[in-house]
């Protein structure tokens, strides 16, 4: 007898999770209320220019190319891209610009000769993550997480080596260990805010992330990122995989606590299997309507946001790269502004993505799409009209200060997204980019694992294990999709 799933969102997790489990002879179908795929990965196309509207930074392309693998395809038939040369531009405000160069020896030349640090103790350092990732990858990010599972062998390994996880320090005190320029600190320390957390709080073992980028690779591809979720939903509809759109879940169907099926917009199904991508917190507020949020999910601090406007720019800027990052001044207060007191700084981080200086036709002639964002706190009801026509004013103050630039009259048009708006358009719960933060040194253990206390409901995707961001949601994807067999063989 065919098994069938039904999979509530289209997200990155929730596609992949759909092709793992079609893969493994399950009828599947995939409900989203928006009009096409990609949740959070969007686009935006307007007057000739094309926009990614969420994720910029693409790392672990392996995990897409999986995929396609697991069903014998080419990859490079569906997706294909490429290693960027710099992968990140750093502009500070005392005037000094580094380029985050691919290769570890001339990004760590760079560093010695813009900044005070001596170019080994990049090297050092990239080595520690290194070490970090071969410790903690296996038990944090590709197996179930379970307290069952420290007696497995990964897990032990890490204990074993607790010391070397920086587990009690916070991130920038490790930076701190290893450098002694703050402009390098910075560098570093920004690499907490890729899942949306503080790095004055969050763990130090949280400098693997880094590992990720400067080891393994930044990578881009060919034609930007929404070309992830096309060539997974066009590889997943060429096998066999529904997709129901404008089609919101309204409801898990439940009985003696095993999940029955979806009440959806178009109709009541019956499935063997359920696998929410939606918000964990969405899933359990409005479609388990007898089940209350598990408190421990409640008590967690949420991730960050971020307030984007995509501009239309006339005018190309040889001194910018794809990404570009104008620092803040002043780093601790900008995050104790976003986390503390849920407000945006008044001298924010500015990031900059220009997808069109590496993908030629998503800006016109003579022209580059500009995404300018900064983190902005999750939805606790701001008043987020004023919170962001004031961003908008420092934001633009600090890109012509920088930069030596009249932006305003270089903008042919604009388009904002914010927090209220990402929760509208993708049911996240405050429009918290990646679900929980990681702040405190319990986030890892403390996310919804992949598997519910439901019966034959599981969970896929950002919010749940292993974290946010485009790699996890694929972890992601795979550990629910073993979870499924182990208790449906
Ligand atoms: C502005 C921004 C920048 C980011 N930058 C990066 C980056 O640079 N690199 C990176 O790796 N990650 C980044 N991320 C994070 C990354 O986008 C997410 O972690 C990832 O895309 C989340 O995927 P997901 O599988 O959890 O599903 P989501 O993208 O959250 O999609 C869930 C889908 O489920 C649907 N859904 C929910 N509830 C229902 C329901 N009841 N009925 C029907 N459909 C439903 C929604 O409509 C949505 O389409 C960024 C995110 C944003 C918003």
């Amino acid at each position: 007898m065919i098994r069938k799933a039904c999979v509530i969102g289209a997200g990155i997790g929730g596609i992949a999770t759909a092709l793992r489990l079609n893969k493994e002879g399950w009828k599947v179908t995939v409900f989203d209320s928006n009009s096409g795929p990609g949740g959070k990965i969007n686009q935006i196309n307007r007057n000739g220019f094309r926009f990614d509207t969420g994720p910029s930074l693409f790392t672990l392309p392996h995990l897409v190319e999986q995929l396609f693998e697991l069903y014998g395809a080419n990859t490079n038939e569906y997706f294909s891209y490429d290693k960027l040369d710099n992968i990140t531009k750093y502009f500070y405000e005392d005037g000094t610009e580094i380029n985050a160069w691919q290769d570890p020896s001339e990004f760590a030349m760079e560093i010695e000769d813009k900044t005070n640090e001596p170019g080994v103790n990049i090297i050092r350092y990239l080595h520690h993550a290194r070490k970090l990732y071969q410790l903690t990858a296996n038990t944090f990010i590709f197996q179930p997480f379970a307290i069952s599972g420290i007696f497995k062998k990964d897990f032990l390994k890490a204990g074993l080596n607790f010391k070397k996880l920086n587990a009690l320090k916070t991130m920038h005190q490790v930076n701190e260990l290893y450098f002694s320029d703050p402009r390098v600190i910075q560098l570093f320390d920004r690499y907490a805010t890729y899942n949306g957390s503080n790095p004055y709080h969050t763990p130090g073992t949280l400098s693997v992330i880094s590992h990720l980028e400067h080891n393994i690779g930044a990578f881009f591809p060919k034609q930007g990122i929404y070309q992830i979720v096309q060539s997974l939903y066009d590889f997943s509809k060429q096998n066999g995989i529904r997709f129901s759109f404008n089609d919101t879940v309204e409801e898990i169907i439940t009985k003696d606590n095993t999940a029955k099926g979806v009440k959806a917009n178009s109709g009541t199904y019956d499935f063997d299997a359920v696998v929410s991508n939606s918000d964990v917190f969405h899933t359990y507020d409005k479609l388990l309507k007898n089940k209350k949020i598990p408190p421990k999910l409640l008590r967690q601090e949420r991730s960050s946001s971020a307030l984007i406007f995509y501009w239309g720019i006339n005018g190309k800027h040889h001194n910018l790269d794809v990404h570009n990052i104008l620092f803040s001044n002043n780093y601790k207060e900008e995050f104790k502004q976003l986390f503390d007191n849920k407000n945006i700084y008044e001298d924010p981080t500015v990031y900059i993505f220009i997808s069109s200086k590496a993908v030629e036709t998503d800006a016109p002639a003579g022209k580059e799409n500009w995404f300018v964002m900064i983190n902005a706190p999750a939805d606790f009801g701001q008043q987020w009209d004023h919170l962001i026509s004031r961003a908008r004013q420092n934001i633009i103050e600090k890109i012509n200060r920088m930069l030596d630039l009249d932006i305003e009259s270089k903008t042919e048009f604009e388009e904002i997204l914010d927090p209220r708006l990402i929760e509208e358009h993708t049911h996240t719960f405050q429009g918290a980019l990646y679900g929980n933060s990681s702040n405190s040194r319990f986030s890892a253990f403390q996310r919804q694992p992949n598997k519910s206390s439901i019966r034959n409901l599981y969970f896929a995707g950002g919010s749940v294990h292993p974290g946010g961001g485009i790699p996890l949601c694929l972890a992601s994807a795979s550990i629910t999709t073993a979870a499924v067999k182990k208790h449906h063989r």
